[in-house]
């Protein structure tokens, strides 16, 4: 019984230190477009793509699709130019789609591998196609900096670390006494609020970044990102403690985005066509 449960603990070890070993070498290779920050990937482009492609039909299938022929006609513009825009400047080679949900949410997704949901309910907010491409740019620039997979692995990893020590504060009986318990919850907690949840945070501010930098070089005044951002800031959200938040602040986020805005002037200034604001939704 002991020789079987040291043989457990040894394969998890060692699975535990390849994990760790091959994490390094992803990490030291992958970097992130435009703000070159090292990133945790064990996740195949492969894996992550169909893993988006399901999540994209069940939406589709399942919610109602717009049927307002100009709306659509505006999203789909949009979000050629800006995937354009992705595609000319970090070369994603994603497989584009976009469909407009008729729902009054306001949210919008780009998923692993391109496929683009975009419900109405953001529109108000958008207000003109310079917003729209705001956050269809946001949202590609979270597909294409994959932080679904940065995120996966970091939950992969948190795992493989409560199992491991999971196995290591077994008891002679091969159970889990109520201290092992505390420590292990305490691991989850610490890893979900101490990693987790910061890198949330660093992945909004970076979408921002990217996005910004998109919808420029697609010929949208980036400027409206900002705009946008002090719309969206309107939005009644509930109160949670800001270390508890996935999101970074609003005033933030419209500090960064001022921030990033001269690096994005110059991108527009680039464009091959100037939209400005373009038309009204
Ligand atoms: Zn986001």
């Amino acid at each position: 019984m002991t020789t079987q449960r040291e043989n457990v603990r040894m394969r998890l070890a060692w699975r535990f230190w390849l994990c760790l070993i091959l994490c390094l070498v992803a990490a030291s290779c992958a970097a992130v477009p435009h703000t070159g920050r090292r990133q945790f990937n064990m996740v195949s482009d492969a894996d992550l793509n169909s893993l988006g492609l399901k999540a994209y039909r069940e939406v589709v299938q399942n919610e109602p699709l717009a049927k307002d022929k100009r709306l659509n006609e505006v999203v789909a513009r949009v979000a050629r130019r800006v995937s354009q825009a992705a595609e000319s400047l970090d070369k994603p080679k994603f497989d584009w789609e976009v469909k407009l949900v008729d729902k009054d949410v306001p949210n919008a997704v780009c998923l692993p591998g391109g496929k683009i949901i975009v419900f109405t309910g953001i529109l108000p907010y958008a207000q003109n196609e310079a917003g729209l491409a705001a956050i269809v740019g946001h949202e590609i620039a979270h597909a294409v900096a994959r932080h679904g997979g940065e995120r996966l692995s970091q939950k992969l990893a948190l795992e493989s670390v409560i199992g491991l020590s999971g196995e290591l504060l077994r008891g002679k009986d091969g159970k889990l006494d109520q201290r092992a318990r505390i420590i292990l919850g305490a691991l989850g907690l610490g890893g979900e609020i101490g990693v987790i949840l910061p890198y949330s945070r660093v992945h909004e501010i970076e979408a921002d970044r990217i996005g910004q930098i998109y919808m420029a070089h697609a010929g949208y005044d980036p400027s409206e990102y900002v705009n946008l951002w002090q719309r969206m800031a309107k939005i009644k959200k509930p109160p949670i403690p800001e270390w508890l938040s996935t999101h970074p602040t609003d005033e933030e986020r419209i500090a960064k985005l001022k921030e990033n805005l001269p690096n994005a002037m110059k991108e527009y200034g680039k464009a091959p066509s100037q939209f400005g604001t373009g038309a009204a939704l």
